[in-house]
C-alpha cells in the first residue's frame, strides 16, 4: 500500500495580513475555524503561529494554547505544529509555549536571508530550542531553508539534541534563499537518507512556487504543504477565498492543476 500523503496547513504565518487576502486567519476563533475547513479538506497537520490583535507576530503562550485546545475539540487526531520561528519575535521567547507540548514545532537548524531582515537562528538557539524540544517530548519539524541547515540536523542526532527518525521541511521559494529548483530537491533526497536515515519529508513552496512544489512531492513520496502563509493567492488573478469553501476552492484547483485534488 502506498504511504498516506500528509497535508500540512500553514494557517498564516507571520506575514500575510488581511489587508492582503482578508481570509488570512488572526484570532484564536479563525485559526481554529479556518484550520476545521483545512481538516474536513483533507488536510492532517495545522501549522501555527501566534498573532496579536492589531495582526503583528506575537509568542503569547497563551494564545498557541488556545489553538491547542479549538484544534483538539474541533480536529479530533488532527497534528498540532507550533513554530518557533517566524518574523518579529523576541529571540528568547521563540520557545516560550512548547511546554504546552504540541505534538510538533518547528526547528530551523541556521540562519539565511529572507526578502528583508537576516532570520537569525545562532547555534545556542537551536540547541536551547532542541533541548525544550526533548524535555517535552515535542517532535521536532527541521526548516530547511539552505543546504548547511542539512548537515546542522544530523550534527544534533550525533549530539543527541534531536531523536530520529528526524522530520525534515525543505523550503524554496523564499527571496534571497534558495529557488525552487527542482533538482535542489532532488539532490537533497540524494543525501537525506545517508545524513538522517529514516528522515520523513515534506517540501514548502513559497508564493507561486506552492502548488509546483507540492507537485514534486506527490511525484517523490513525499508529503504536502498549503496554507496562507506560504501563498495568499490561487494564481496570479485570483485572492484564495475568503471563506473557503471547499467546492468553490476545488474548481478553481482543479483548473489549475489539470486534475482533481488530492483528498
Ligand atoms: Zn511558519
Amino acid at each position: 500500500m502506498a504511504q498516506p500523503c500528509i497535508i500540512t496547513v500553514a494557517l498564516c504565518g507571520s506575514v500575510p495580513r488581511k489587508e492582503h487576502n482578508p481570509g488570512v486567519p488572526i484570532s484564536v476563533a479563525e485559526q481554529v475555524e479556518s484550520a476545521h475547513e483545512a481538516f474536513e479538506a483533507g488536510a492532517t497537520l495545522a501549522h501555527i503561529h501566534a498573532r496579536n490583535p492589531d495582526q503583528t507576530p506575537s509568542s503569547d503562550p497563551a494564545f498557541f494554547a488556545a489553538v491547542q485546545e479549538g484544534l483538539q475539540k474541533h480536529c479530533p487526531g488532527m497534528i498540532i505544529q507550533f513554530s518557533t520561528g517566524g518574523r518579529g519575535r523576541a529571540m528568547e521567547e521563540r520557545g516560550s509555549m512548547l511546554h504546552h507540548r504540541p505534538d510538533m514545532a518547528s526547528l530551523a537548524t541556521g540562519s539565511v536571508n529572507f526578502p528583508s531582515i537576516v532570520y537569525a537562528n545562532p547555534p545556542e538557539l537551536i540547541d536551547h530550542l532542541a533541548a525544550e524540544m526533548l524535555k517535552y517530548q515535542v517532535k521536532p519539524e527541521i526548516e530547511i531553508f539552505d543546504l548547511h541547515m542539512l548537515y546542522n540536523a544530523g550534527k544534533l542526532v550525533e549530539r543527541g539534541l534531536l531523536k530520529p527518525p528526524v522530520h525534515v521541511q525543505f523550503v524554496f521559494g523564499i527571496k534571497n534563499a534558495l529557488p525552487a529548483e527542482r533538482r535542489i530537491l532532488d539532490f537533497y533526497l540524494s543525501e537525506l537518507p545517508r545524513v538522517l536515515p529514516g528522515a520523513t519529508w515534506t517540501a514548502a513552496g513559497i508564493g507561486k512556487a506552492q502548488i509546483e512544489v507540492n507537485r514534486w512531492c506527490l511525484a517523490l513520496g513525499g508529503h504536502c504543504r498549503t496554507g496562507l502563509e506560504d501563498n495568499i493567492r490561487l494564481d496570479a488573478e485570483t485572492l484564495a477565498p475568503q471563506m473557503p469553501r471547499w467546492s468553490s476552492a476545488r474548481r478553481i484547483y482543479a483548473g489549475n492543476m489539470g486534475g482533481g485534488p488530492r483528498r
